[in-house]
């Protein structure tokens, strides 16, 4: 099994001492060989790069700051216990991406490594007011809870409507009951406070 580590820490670099210059202007420059205090030489080919580098630009653009994160890119989905992809907080959080070996630009594994990282940024960001305000426009009862079915939680909702606001083609969700595009438009503003890329 081929496994790609990379240590992404992004816009946070900004706010360390010592040793590594911050990236130019945006998490990209993190992911860039040629800048990078990172190493890249574990990827298992360019359309992983490309991938992590199309997410992150995507979560720029919407000016939503990613925390310190360990990306991880495997062939199987053992990584991912059985999944497509896998969110671990701690610091740094880790992801991993499993078993997207051609296409990395279909719109799964697009949705996959948006929906992983947003993960990382609710854990980093939403306070409790939020999450319950987030809960109740989703008519929901728990954030997280493994005794509850995966879309009756709060925490996947929102690496949902994330996904949604992030993706740049069509991405009809069938993951989350409600999605009214104009619902999970709002659901985006409440997460985020800004507006969705859509
Ligand atoms: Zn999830």
């Amino acid at each position: 099994m081929s496994v790609t580590r990379i240590l992404v820490v992004g816009l946070l670099l900004s706010g360390l001492s010592g040793g590594w210059p911050a990236p130019a202007t945006s998490q990209l420059a993190a992911l860039s060989a040629q800048e990078a205090p990172f190493d890249l030489s574990g990827f298992r080919d360019d359309a992983d790069v490309a991938l992590a580098r199309w997410a992150f630009d995507r979560f720029d653009q919407a000016e939503l700051e990613l925390p310190a994160l360990s990306l991880s890119f495997h062939d199987e989905r053992a990584a991912c216990e059985g999944h497509v992809g896998y969110y671990r907080s701690g610091a740094p959080a880790s992801i991993d991406i499993c078993g997207f070996n051609w296409d990395r630009f279909l719109v799964t594994p697009k949705k996959t490594i948006l929906h992983e990282l947003a993960h990382a940024w609710a854990h980093q960001t939403l306070d409790t007011e939020t999450r319950n305000r987030f809960l109740d426009l989703r008519g929901l009862d728990t954030w997280q809870d493994k005794s509850v079915s995966w879309e009756k939680q709060g925490i996947e909702h929102a690496a949902e409507v994330i996904a949604w606001g992030l993706m740049d083609e069509d991405l009809f969700l069938t993951s989350i009951g409600e999605t009214d595009a104009v619902l999970l438009a709002e659901a985006f503003v409440l997460l985020t406070g800004r507006e969705s890329l859509r």
